[in-house]
């Protein structure tokens, strides 16, 4: 694992490959992982299981976590967290358990072009069961049109698709006033917050958000659990994706990974502990690595709002420069081109393209998330080899 980079400063501080991609995923936690730990051996124990001690404790694990993560987005009451597998399950939850009770006027379901995949391919599959969906754009640094989203939503709206915080450009959305265009027409607030959950305060009540997709891998917990809000005051109806013994409340059937669940909570827990220490030093962190890309190198622009921003979030395009081969330049630092999550699709990202970018623009865009272990060094370390890589594919 341990390599210096050949004709770069060598800094002992420094251990190669470093990991800049923490839209992808994020590591486990030690102490997420030292949570998780009694629940694989010890305390096993099925939290389903209503007659013995070892389910009554896989019970009380949950209910904690459950309190966890309603304290961290401020729902009103635990019962409002659904267990899933993920962000991914939780946004199809939403969406296909509200087409499936609407009332039958309202038929239309309106997104942001620069939703993530799990949004826009849930709401295309929705369109064989006669729903209709309605995109509305974004500005060129990735802000959605207010205006238009107001004009857009109206009584026949089934409900309304923004995420937080956006997986490639790290763009924040004006949640409350998103939310409360949503309430004025009766239509849901569907929220994805798998970027946006521990990074930047949510709060569900004061936003007004219905619905709130979360993800435990996005902030230091482990792959496989997510969770969905649901609104129990006005009360959110949704039908069930999954039957089979009504866990979760009826909308989520399956024993619950406990595991994976008590990881989950306590990950959120250690992300708003430290918010505001740990935003100042991610914003720090990417200041410096983005001064000293502008300083060192021409023609290097920013995708995104550099002020609506997720803290640890960079998206770049260096003029001239394919982001493929910058990748391939920089074997020892984990980045990604375009996004992550569309990177099993050829297309230029969709996000980048809703910019209005153009296409050379796009083809040179590097997505950079720093995180949690990141360090000065790192990020030192990275500009340098950034810069040089830049240059000699400059060159030629
Ligand atoms: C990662 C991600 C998802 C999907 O989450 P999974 O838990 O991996 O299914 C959805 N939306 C956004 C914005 C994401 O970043």
């Amino acid at each position: 694992m341990r390599s210096i980079v050949r004709g770069l400063e060598t800094n002992p501080a420094v251990r190669t490959p470093i990991y800049l991609d923490h839209h992808a995923t994020t590591p486990c936690d030690s102490r997420v992982v030292e949570a998780m730990l009694p629940y694989f051996s010890r305390d096993f124990g099925n939290a389903a299981s209503r007659t013995h001690v070892f389910g009554w404790r896989a019970e009380a694990a949950v209910a904690l976590a459950r309190e966890q993560i309603a304290a961290g987005i401020g729902a009103r009451v635990p019962e409002e967290i659904i267990f899933t597998s993920g962000a991914t399950e939780s946004l199809n939850l939403a969406l296909k358990g509200a087409a499936e009770l609407r009332e039958k006027n309202r038929d239309r379901i309106v997104v942001a072009t620069t939703e993530h995949r799990a949004v826009l391919d849930a709401a295309e599959a929705l369109a064989a069961s006669g729903i209709t969906l309605s995109r509305v754009g974004v500005d060129s640094e990735g802000r959605i049109d207010l205006d238009r989203l107001r004009r857009t939503v109206d009584a026949r709206t089934l409900a309304v698709a923004v995420m937080a915080a956006n997986n490639e450009i790290g763009v924040l959305a004006p949640v409350a006033e998103i939310g409360a265009i949503c309430r004025e027409q009766g239509a849901l607030f569907v929220c994805d917050a798998a970027q946006a959950a521990g990074k930047v305060a949510l709060d569900v009540e004061a936003a007004q958000v219905d619905l709130c997709a979360l993800s435990a891998h996005k902030l230091y917990g482990p792959k496989g659990i997510g969770a969905l809000y649901v609104r129990s005051r006005p009360k959110v109806r949704l039908a069930a994706q999954i039957h089979g013994g009504g866990h979760e409340r009826g909308l989520r059937s399956g024993t619950l990974a406990v595991p994976l669940v008590v990881g989950f909570g306590r990950a959120l827990e250690i992300c708003l502990e430290a918010l505001p220490s740990e935003t100042t030093r991610l914003r720090e962190l990417r200041d410096r690595l983005l001064d000293r890309l502008v300083r060192e190198l021409d023609a290097v622009s920013l995708n995104g709002s550099s002020t609506e921003r997720l803290a640890g979030n960079l998206n770049v395009s260096f003029e001239g420069v394919d982001a493929a081969a910058l990748l391939v330049a920089l074997p020892d630092v984990a980045l990604s081109s375009g996004s992550a999550c569309s990177s099993a699709e050829p297309h230029p990202s969709h996000v980048l393209t809703a910019l209005g970018l153009a296409p050379e623009r796009i083809r040179s865009a590097l997505r950079i998330g720093i995180g949690r272990t990141n360090t000065e060094a790192e990020i030192d370390f990275v500009a340098e080899a950034l810069v040089a890589a830049v240059r000699r594919l400059r060159a030629g």
